[in-house]
């Protein structure tokens, strides 16, 4: 988040004053403390069932707050990112003012990425699972007509989807929006920063004026507040808070989500961490604790779940555990774990994100008590890096980036462990019995006591190797060995003590433009060639679309797009892989395949029995390239944020 949309988020939480949540108020005001539940809310009880069978034990603050309003018909403006329960706070009270004996759609929720959209259409599902007749249908870019065309005639109730699809079917008639009562924004300002927002005000046209509107944002930059502004009626404003706070003695690192199970993760960092004493391992739900502590005690830990569910006394039995050393683990819910003084919890795992900043630092106090340093480690997934930018303002305290342990760390960690309890046992044990006994195993053996010791050891070590396979935890992610501390967007000025960033690495030997990723690494670019071209009515905007959806690149891995009659030609990383390569030869763009390709043809990368392409842009009715140094190295320049509407601009 730029500090300028900071700013205005803010200035537009205090301008309406209505319903926002004070960023100063006490924290005895958060929903989880006041003890709200979801009944208080005023749900119906087959969503309350469905969301006691989900493991929900208390609503988050954004639901606490939106969820009464949305019920009542009120206009919402929500400032909230990914990871503070935004969906559930629209979905649920769209659930309960649905008709379910009517099949037509009567809520849009607009997304930014096909991701999102399915990510939504699921929550739904699960949100409505004792909803009998309830249907939700997700449309995006890139998914065949004929499927989407054959669920929109059997009918839904709630349609998630992402702006150019919708518009398409809108537009065909294919989809009626006449009993829409609610249209949700969702991450209205990912769909400003991707190009869609003239889509959205379309669609916004397009339905019916008594609907009513919930437009959720990370950030409230000038256009999504005009949207707010110019859709929007008396909305009530609601925002997370980041009310600032000091935290404890605490080392606090993060792990971005990457290539690796967070199960996988998880246990990496129990085993490698040498001061790990007990740890509080925190998750969402009542089912994730159960879970967990199931998988980590399969694995050889002793662990143990915290829940609401569980009684009084099963409760203190386990704090109990902990505090004596029969536990190392638990793993709990906010709820749950409010109020834990144990002061051999050395780490505090924040396994899933909490809801806000707020939450974290009571989670983050379970540990470095009694004087002592502890240590809190945040799973983040990309999605959700704004929450943590979020926390590190809150508590005024950059969170490192956590490399994770590799399995050679992890490898000397066992044998170091082993050595020990050898020493131990040679200190602590009467071994004459053994003596004698390997003794006579030399003899009978005719081996010498090396050879019989390295067989006794293996055996020792059979049930957890000290010799790690890397495939024992899976490939390193790829982004993990740099230990940078990238991932703001451009255009951001570092936080006041932040690190400053390492050297970027060397620029490959290529003749392609070089743009960054999320963490600011060096992307060597390649031009690509997709069938279809301006004769099919196709804009800049349909390929970032269906290309940032279907292969799940960021927008910023989308270089310039020129367009031609019949094709185009847009920058994607050179060193795709052959995953999303397969993705986008067959995602469809205005009823056209892209069978995308290396425009110069490049063999890796190249269809089978796919005819070579010339290495320069046909002279098509265009008659010239569009791009008259393109082949030739460029050299490296990031770009300024707003340049990206430049280098997607059709050549003239
Ligand atoms: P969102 O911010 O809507 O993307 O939600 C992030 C995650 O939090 C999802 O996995 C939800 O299932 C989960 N979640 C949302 N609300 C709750 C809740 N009240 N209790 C437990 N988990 C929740």
């Amino acid at each position: 988040m730029s500090e300028r949309d900071e700013t205005n988020m803010q200035e537009g939480a205090a301008a309406s004053g209505a319903n926002s949540v004070d960023e100063t108020a006490p924290s005895a005001e958060r929903a989880e403390e006041k003890n709200i539940s979801f009944a208080d809310l005023g749900l119906d009880e087959k969503i309350l069932r469905a969301l006691t069978e989900a493991g929900y034990e208390s609503p988050s603050s954004i639901q606490a707050e939106c969820i009464p309003a949305l019920l009542k018909g009120r206009d919402v403006l929500g400032i909230a990112q990914t990871g503070t329960g935004k969906t559930a706070a629209f979905a649920l009270p769209i659930l309960q003012r649905i008709d379910l004996n009517q099949k037509t759609a009567q809520a849009l929720v607009l997304t930014p990425t096909r991701e999102l959209a399915i990510q939504v259409a699921e929550a739904f599902a699960l949100y409505a699972r004792r909803l009998p007749g309830f249907h939700v249908l997700p449309i995006y870019g890139g998914q065949s007509y004929g499927i989407q065309l054959k669920q929109l005639a059997r009918g839904a109730q709630v349609i998630v989807g992402t702006p150019g699809r919708v518009m398409d079917h809108l537009e065909r008639e294919r989809l009626s929006l006449a009993d829409l009562r609610v249209l949700v924004l969702d991450e209205a300002d990912e769909m400003l920063r991707m190009g869609f927002i003239d889509d959205v005000q379309w669609i916004l046209e397009h339905t019916p004026a008594e609907r009513q509107t919930a437009l959720f944002s990370a950030t409230m930059p000038d256009a999504i507040r005009r949207v707010a502004q110019n859709y929007l009626l008396n909305p009530e404003e609601v925002k997370i808070r980041t009310a600032t706070q000091t935290v404890a003695a605490t080392r606090q690192s993060y792990w971005q989500i990457s290539g690796l199970h967070k199960l996988d993760a998880l246990t990496r960092i129990l085993e490698a961490e040498s001061e790990l004493d007990a740890a509080i391992v925190f998750v969402r739900t009542k089912l994730a604790t159960e879970e967990l502590a199931q998988k980590l005690e399969a694995r050889g830990y002793s662990a143990a779940a915290l829940n609401g569910d569980m009684n009084q006394q099963a409760r203190e039995r386990a704090v109990e555990q902990l505090k004596s050393g029969k536990l190392d683990i638990v793993i709990a819910t906010d709820v749950a774990a409010r109020g834990i003084d144990v002061p051999r919890i050395s780490h505090v795992i924040n396994y899933d994100i909490p809801y806000d900043a707020e939450a974290y630092v009571h989670r983050i106090g379970r540990t470095g008590r009694a004087g002592r340093t502890g240590a809190a480690i945040l799973f983040v997934s990309p999605r959700e890096m704004r929450m943590l930018r979020t926390i590190e303002r809150a508590t005024r305290q950059p969170i490192e980036r956590l490399v994770l342990p590799s399995h050679q760390e992890v490898t000397d960690r066992r044998i170091a462990l082993f050595k020990e309890k050898v020493s131990k046992t040679l200190a602590g044990e009467d071994l004459d019995f053994f003596d004698a006994l390997i003794g006579e195993m030399t003899a009978e053996q005719e081996v010498a006591p090396e050879r019989l010791a390295a067989a006794l050891a293996f055996l020792a070590q059979q049930e957890r190797p000290l010799r790690l396979e890397e495939q024992a935890f899976g490939k390193q992610p790829r982004f993990e060995q740099s230990g940078e501390r990238g991932n703001r967007s451009r255009g951001e000025r570092p936080e006041r003590g932040e690190r400053p960033r390492r050297e970027r690495p060397p620029r490959p030997e290529f003749a392609g433009e070089v743009n960054e990723d999320d963490r600011g690494n060096a992307v060597v670019m390649a031009r690509y060639r997709i069938e279809v071209g301006r004769a099919h009515g196709v804009t800049p905007r349909d390929i970032v679309g269906a290309i940032a959806n279907e292969g799940n690149l960021p927008s910023r891995l989308i270089g310039r797009i020129d367009l031609f009659e019949e094709y185009s030609l847009v920058d994607l990383p050179n060193d795709l892989s052959q995953d999303i390569l397969q993705t986008l030869r067959s995602a469809w763009v205005r009823r056209r395949q892209l069978n995308l390709a290396r425009e110069d043809g490049g063999a890796p990368q190249r269809r089978e029995g796919f005819p070579p392409r010339s290495h320069a842009p046909r002279e098509g009715r265009e008659g010239r390239s569009p791009s008259n140094t393109f082949g030739a190295p460029r050299p490296y320049r990031p770009s300024p944020p707003g340049e990206r509407s430049f280098r997607r601009r059709e050549p003239r």
